[in-house]
């Protein structure tokens, strides 16, 4: 067992969007920091969301006013901070006779429009369906739809890269590291942390404990104040299909359900659709969370109301599923609980300061981190200011409509690579793209290939650079090859995986970037 001397200002708990984004303010403004992370980053809620950046037009009939005001403002700040991983959507929304009145869809869209500060993203627009592309694959019952932006977000990636500024910043990143209990003495917490791979115990001393363990807020409540009962989260399932692409444009559709309930349908890793979602109570270990054949059934249902081609289960290629941690409201309804989050705190600097979260989005995580900072410099002593609206994440640093530019700079720098290589490349790494393939001259120079556009130096890059330890790290969350890799060749990767993690365990983890940090 080892442990640390002085105590840092702050122990996050949870490797998800909000205590990356947490960790990242906080290690800017000047905090020292250590983020624990049981598994991997973004295992947990935050690589299983419908992955929009957007307002939340169903919000507006919970009256959920502040909550749609904020995302729509977040939008734009994103964007701009991460035009590689973010980018917008168009979305249609089929009008629908004997489902929600058009005048009451025009007044939900002109608040949409008007609420949030929109600048670069279109406005609404009335679509004929008879005429426009979008009406192309659906049954001929629609003549009109309305068309309204939101964005689109790599929601792991979204992760990594907040993990990366905080770690850029100062923060200590540990993934695999379950934390087990945390007692209060004289104002200090002394957390105990165990390597999950290694097995080893580690007690780090704190000042404050931001809880951000999302589904498992509760369990950690309860190891941490273990005479407490904690019964504050809802945690409500939701899951999603993806078929092979069903349309030929990039926009993407909003269909609404006779349940009052809406279904996305959007354009998902080129050659697939992505359906979503659902809205389950769940009970039991959120890790454990998979779709049911009636979830299956009801998406291929809901859809297959609105395209020509009947969406049918043989048509499923992957699904995943996972839990909302939100904040029990009361809300008789799964679909009905808000969306909004709640921060409570106990304790203060001079006894030991935790503060817990409930719920959240995606969306709202910068803004959620700054509100706990605010509470977090009450109880700590202030240091820097707010610093995150208006400053870049790793690889973001190019302007919002600049990706294809970009595409064309990298196959410029590196004349070897195919069109779609370097498209996958910036779309998830921008401009650090060229870090990852440094002076590589040619193929070759990118070593092993293990199948589709993979190859040796983007596992390096993962491992080195984003907390990569296993295949399903790499495929399912730094990027999406999953969907391409066979059987075979994610052997060959974990064998690849496996051969360096060895290599890696004695050096500190990641080690930094050796190009100039973009934030
Ligand atoms: P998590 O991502 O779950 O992170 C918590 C982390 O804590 C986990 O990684 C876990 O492993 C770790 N942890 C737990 N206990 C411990 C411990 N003892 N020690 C160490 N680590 C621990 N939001 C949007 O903005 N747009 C959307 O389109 C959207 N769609 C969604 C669709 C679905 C189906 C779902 C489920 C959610 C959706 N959301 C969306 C909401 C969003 O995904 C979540 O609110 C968000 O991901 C929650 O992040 P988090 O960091 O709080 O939790």
């Amino acid at each position: 067992m080892t442990s640390t001397e002085t105590p840092f200002d702050i122990f996050v708990i949870g490797g998800g969007i909000n205590g990356c984004g947490i960790a990242r303010d906080a290690a800017g403004r000047g905090y020292s920091v250590y983020v624990a992370e049981m598994k991997d980053l973004a295992s947990g809620t935050s690589s299983w969301s419908t992955k929009l950046v957007h307002g939340g037009l169903r919000y507006l009939e919970h009256y959920e006013f502040r909550l749609v005001r904020e995302s729509l403002k977040e939008r734009e700040i994103l964007w701009a901070a991460a035009p590689h991983i973010i980018r917008p959507l168009r979305f249609v929304l089929p009008h629908h006779k004997g489902l929600r009145p058009a005048w009451l869809l025009r007044l939900g869209l002109f608040l949409y429009d008007h609420l949030g500060g929109r600048k670069a993203l279109p406005p609404t627009a009335v679509l004929n369906m008879k005429t426009d592309i979008a009406g192309k694959p659906l049954k001929p019952l629609f003549d009109k739809a309305f068309e309204y932006s939101d964005c689109w977000v790599d929601d792991a990636r979204l992760v990594a890269l907040n993990a990366r500024s905080a770690a850029n910043h100062g923060a200590v990143v540990r993934t695999r590291a379950l934390v087990t209990g945390a007692i209060r003495e004289n104002g200090t917490w002394t957390i105990s942390v165990r390597d999950e791979v290694s097995g080893a115990t580690e007690t780090i001393q704190a000042r404050a404990i931001v809880n951000a363990a999302g589904p498992w807020v509760d369990t950690v409540i309860s190891q941490v104040e273990p005479k407490r009962n904690a019964r504050n989260v809802r945690m409500v399932q939701g899951s999603h299909i993806v078929v092979n692409k069903l349309f030929n444009h990039d926009k993407c559709y909003i269909f609404q359900n006779s349940d009052g309930r809406i279904i996305f349908a959007i354009p998902y890793e080129t050659d697939f659709t992505l359906v979503g979602t659902t809205d389950k109570d769940f009970v039991g270990d959120p890790a454990k969370a998979a779709i049911t054949p009636e979830e299956t059934d009801y998406l291929c249902k809901a859809v297959s109301e609105y395209f020509a081609k009947p969406v049918t289960t043989n048509d499923v290629v992957w699904t995943y599923s996972g839990v909302r941690p939100l904040f029990d409201d009361g809300a008789s309804a799964a679909q009905e609980a808000t969306r909004d989050y709640v921060l409570r705190t106990e304790g203060d600097g001079e006894t030991g300061f935790l503060l817990n979260i409930f719920g959240g989005k995606i969306t709202t995580y910068r803004r959620l981190a700054e509100s706990v900072l605010t509470k977090l410099e009450t109880a700590l002593g202030p240091k820097g200011p707010a610093w995150t609206a208006g400053v870049t994440l790793p690889g973001g640093d190019f302007p919002i409509t600049g990706y294809d530019d970009q595409v064309a700079a990298l196959m410029g720098a590196y004349p070897f690579l195919a069109q779609r290589h370097a498209k996958r490349l910036v779309r998830l790494y921008g401009t650090d793209a060229h870090v990852l393939l440094g002076d590589a001259p040619s193929k070759d120079d990118l070593g092993q290939h293990f199948g589709y556009d993979l190859y040796e130096a983007e596992v390096r890059y993962l491992m080195q650079h984003e907390w990569v330890r296993t295949p399903e790290d790499l495929l399912w969350r730094r990027t999406k090859l999953g969907l391409r890799l066979t059987a075979e060749e994610v052997s060959t990767l974990a064998a690849f995986i496996d051969k360096q993690s060895v290599s890696h365990q004695a050096a500190e983890y990641p080690p930094t970037l050796t190009r100039e940090a973009t934030d």
